[in-house]
């Protein structure tokens, strides 16, 4: 069955995961305005600033046509900007936000002195194989509802979680050469239609 992964690419490094699916042979498209979504069968949201993405987002009228779809079923993948939008609640924030996974995020959450920083970590689909996390001011998962599964976590932190149809990592896949995450998005996908 052929599926259509979208990247929502408002701002941020859509382009790495647009060049996972494409070594994946995963058909893709941009997703900027709401007339892409209807083209799509998933969607990932990148990393980047989750201000401005939430901000232009709203702006299109990209964040109730996204909510939509997700509460339709669409999977939706968020890392680490991508997982501040799908959180319910910010820390001490009120920035514009699809809020639909029951998580609770803090935001730059290794501070500013570790920037960012790279760690194997076990991610629970896969085992007893790690991936590589690569962390970018990132954020941490502060408290989960019922529902959600922790997928990873890094020194007691949570930093992987899915509920249902929503994966997110506060790390990026898409920096590195492991597809397997992206791999396992696809399976939700393909799942979904
Ligand atoms: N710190 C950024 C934010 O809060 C996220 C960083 C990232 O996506 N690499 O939006």
């Amino acid at each position: 069955m052929s599926i259509c992964v979208g990247v929502l690419a408002l701002q941020g490094d859509f382009e790495k995961h647009e060049a996972m699916l494409e070594r994946l042979g995963i058909a893709h498209r941009q997703v900027r305005k709401v007339a892409d979504l209807e083209a799509v069968d998933a969607l990932i949201l990148p990393g980047g600033e989750s201000t401005t993405i939430g901000r232009l987002m709203a702006r299109y009228g990209l964040d109730c046509a996204i909510r939509q779809r997700a509460e339709a079923g669409m999977p939706l993948y968020g890392t680490c900007a991508g997982m501040i939008l799908l959180a319910k609640e910010i820390v001490g924030s009120q920035q514009d936000q699809l809020g639909l996974m029951d998580i609770t995020v803090l935001r730059n959450a290794f501070g500013s002195q570790i920037d960012s920083f790279e760690a194997p970590l076990p991610f629970k689909p896969f085992g007893e194989e790690p991936v590589t996390a690569v962390f970018i001011r990132a954020p941490i998962v502060q408290s989960v509802g019922e529902g959600v599964e922790v997928l990873s976590t890094f020194e007691d932190k949570i930093v992987a979680v899915q509920q249902g149809n929503l994966l997110a990592t506060a790390f990026h896949p898409e920096l590195t050469d492991d597809t397997r995450i992206h791999e396992y998005f696809v399976g939700l996908a393909r799942k979904s239609k």
